[in-house]
């Protein structure tokens, strides 16, 4: 699951699909990227509450995987996923 900042989402116009496709949250389950990106582009509010509806969901799900991790004693493996996950990410970047 990855979030979205206004920039990234112009490129998504015409893509019809949502934000996340294995996110659960309600902006993923009912609305496109291009409904978004439509939405920021002529400001309507409801694009930025949209957004920050996926945002902290992610945020969410984030912190209870760390609250988990934490109870089962797997929190240095996760930290270390994370860790090379964003590691790759910003070298390819
Ligand atoms: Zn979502």
């Amino acid at each position: 699951m990855e979030s979205l900042s206004l920039p990234e989402i112009i490129s998504y116009a015409n893509d019809f699909s949502p934000i996340c496709a294995d996110c659960t949250c309600s902006t993923c389950k009912h609305h496109t990227k291009a409904y978004v990106h439509h939405l920021c582009q002529t400001k309507e509010l409801l694009g930025l509450v949209l957004l920050m509806i996926h945002n902290m969901h992610h945020y969410m799900e984030f912190f209870e995987a760390i609250r988990s991790n934490l109870r089962n004693a797997t929190f240095l493996a996760f930290k270390e996923n994370i860790v090379s996950k964003y590691l790759s990410h910003i070298r390819r970047s």
